[in-house]
């Protein structure tokens, strides 16, 4: 089911795409306007802070609650910069409106919950604000989508999405997977609808922001969701991610953007979905060779030479064929499978020598 979406209709400038830039939390009343007043001078237009904080864990800082809307209204009074926070319960949704917060996002943790989704989504419901909807912390896009309907049923027409990433249970390079197949599918399945990037909650270091942020544009995302705090050392909560006023104005005036890029149909977004493909290739010739290992235990146990002849030439025909009726010239599966074996064989050859 498509959105009824009318245009989010945030400020952006000819230059730079529509970012959103601000602290991870509002922690103190000096730590939001200082920020703020940075941020502002480098020309951004849009301001977030969590006034709400979902933690992980009991114990870490939960945000200031109400007590720091005010901070956030004085933002928007001092340096007329539009204001942003995380809504995650019907209260939230009250209170940011009561102190004229203009831009509202259900957080990861949130959109994972339909039942949370749809008390915020009642809210809602008469309510004229743009509403910006994280992928939920588990790569399930029909999940995200739900959320992005439960919200536009209760007549939000102001929408966008963000992408933060997937978490994973290994760590690996992010702290957010990026998936960025999941946030490709979402705009082939909603076009009309504006996806930004958070870059921050993707990678969990301040070193792979700039790249992400460019790669969000390569594929032809519409914005970014930035944290950047005045003394990211010292912030409160998610202080590795986080980068000065200043690193995320040169981050930004480093951006390539590239006219009409389509998400769907872009150069690097094609290239993406490759380098996906390689990678699971690569993770499935790894599983095929501890299998092969596990053979070649087999072997050693039971006497049996390396090299099974027929086997192989089984293999080899029945793959050849494969590959035909996939359209791929039997001489290169052929060539292919050739290489593979002759690895195996040596991976076997290995174990049995030891
Ligand atoms: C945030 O934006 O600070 C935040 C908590 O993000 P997420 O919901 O993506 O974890
Ligand atoms: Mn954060």
């Amino acid at each position: 089911m498509e959105l009824n979406l009318s245009p989010l209709n945030l400020p952006s400038d000819n230059v730079r795409p529509l970012v959103i830039a601000g602290p991870c939390s509002a922690e103190t009343e000096e730590q939001v306007m200082n920020t703020a007043m940075q941020l502002a001078g480098k020309g951004c237009h849009m301001f977030r802070a969590g006034v709400w904080k979902p933690r992980t864990k009991p114990g870490g800082f939960e945000g200031n609650g109400e007590i720091a809307l005010p901070w956030m209204a004085a933002v928007k009074e001092e340096t007329g910069m539009l204001i942003a926070t995380e809504v995650a319960t019907p209260e939230h949704v009250e209170l940011a409106l009561k102190y004229g917060i203009d831009i509202l996002w259900v957080g990861a943790r949130t959109t994972a919950n339909p039942f949370a989704v749809q008390s915020l989504a009642d809210a809602l419901k008469g309510v004229d604000v743009p509403v910006l909807v994280k992928n939920p912390v588990n790569p399930d896009l029909e999940l995200w989508i739900g959320a992005l309907q439960r919200i536009n049923q209760a007549g939000i027409k102001r929408m966008g999405a963000i992408h933060r990433g997937f978490s994973s249970y290994e760590k690996k390079l992010y702290r957010n997977m990026p998936m960025w197949q999941i946030p490709i599918e979402l705009h082939r399945r909603m076009p009309g609808l504006p996806i930004l990037c958070d870059p921050s909650h993707i990678s969990g270091r301040r070193d792979l922001i700039a790249p992400l942020c460019q790669q969000a544009m390569d594929i032809g995302m519409d914005g970014l969701i930035v944290e950047s705090h005045c003394e990211p050392d010292k912030a409160w909560s998610d202080a590795s991610q986080q980068v000065t006023p200043d690193v995320l104005d040169y981050i930004l005036s480093m951006l390539i953007i590239r006219d009409a890029v389509d998400l769907t149909t872009s150069l690097a977004t094609l290239r993406k979905q490759i380098d996906e493909i390689d990678n699971e290739l690569i993770d499935l010739l790894a599983r095929r060779m501890g299998i092969s290992r596990e053979i070649g235990m087999y072997k050693k146990e039971h006497g049996l030479t390396v090299v099974q002849t027929k086997r192989y030439s089984e293999i080899l025909d029945k793959r050849a064929a494969q590959g035909a009726l996939k359209g791929i010239e039997s001489d290169c599966i052929k060539k292919i499978f050739e290489s593979i074996h002759e690895e195996s064989v040596r991976q076997q050859i290995n174990l049995i020598s030891k």
